[in-house]
């Protein structure tokens, strides 16, 4: 059977002597993994369009749960001279989160979208990277069933929406969040600065950020980091590592200097 699909190319692996295993998030079929014949003899008309990231259409040839690759054309590639160090790694940080935790041929057109509109905002370079990068994260959570009660307290139902209040806390893996009175109902909770627990609250609603929030962001990226990362690790995978800890051998400006006219 043929299938054609939209797909983003996540992971590109050797396989035998010349062939490649590719992994795509693809919008018809969810995560899948597809055979690429002869993809590294030196001429090969695929050339570079099988290496992530990629974004483009796929045409597969479907046999008994398996996928070979027919046709892979391009849309956008995120390879290029002017593509700076950390939009590469936030791309690989992006393709291994997906490529880790999604389900395996399981269909999810909405996340699938998000992920596509990312691709393209990233591209269009309007905020930082790592903005996209950690919106969609928080998609991907709430997608998978973790959104989190970000308003108000889950021990005495207070609202958190109150800038008297400074600091909040969190366990996501018992979808806890408290005020500082109810901390000792729980244990194993995480402190987060209220102005970011707001942040986090929009972001994950979806909702656009203003100048000053944006701002609040872009000083706390680090905190946001590491609450995303401990969200995964204690829903997902212990194991699981943060951006910055990821790469913590590598000097990246995460934040890139702005360019100056
Ligand atoms: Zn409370």
């Amino acid at each position: 059977m043929i299938i054609k699909t939209t797909a983003i190319l996540l992971q590109s692996r050797k396989y035998k002597e010349k062939d490649k295993l590719l992994t795509f998030f693809t919008s018809d079929l969810g995560r899948i993994l597809v055979l690429c014949k002869s993809s590294r003899s030196s001429l090969h008309r695929w050339g570079c369009s099988t290496e992530p990231p990629v974004f483009g259409y796929i045409q597969l040839y479907e046999k008994k749960g398996f996928y070979t690759l027919t046709e892979i054309c391009a849309v956008e590639s995120l390879w290029s001279p002017a593509s700076s160090l950390s939009s590469l790694l936030i791309f690989q940080y992006f393709a291994h989160v997906l490529d880790r935790f999604l389900p395996y041929g399981n269909p999810q057109p909405e996340l699938f979208q998000k992920a596509q509109s990312v691709f393209f905002q990233w591209k269009a370079k309007q905020k930082e990277g790592l903005f996209y990068l950690f919106q969609f994260l928080v998609f991907f959570l709430a997608s998978q069933g973790y959104a989190q009660p970000w308003q108000t307290c889950s021990h005495c139902g207070k609202s958190l929406e109150n800038n008297a209040i400074e600091y909040i806390y969190c366990n996501f893996s018992q979808g806890v969040i408290c005020c500082k009175n109810c901390t000792g109902a729980y244990h194993g909770l995480l402190t987060i600065e209220n102005p970011v627990r707001h942040l986090l609250s929009k972001m994950f609603q979806e909702k656009p950020l203003n100048e000053e929030e944006y701002q609040l962001f872009t000083t706390h990226w680090m905190q946001i980091d590491k609450i995303l990362s401990t969200f995964f690790s204690q829903v997902l995978d212990q194991r699981f590592a943060s951006l910055v800890h990821t790469y913590a051998s590598l000097k990246v400006d995460w934040i890139e200097e702005k360019e100056k006219l």
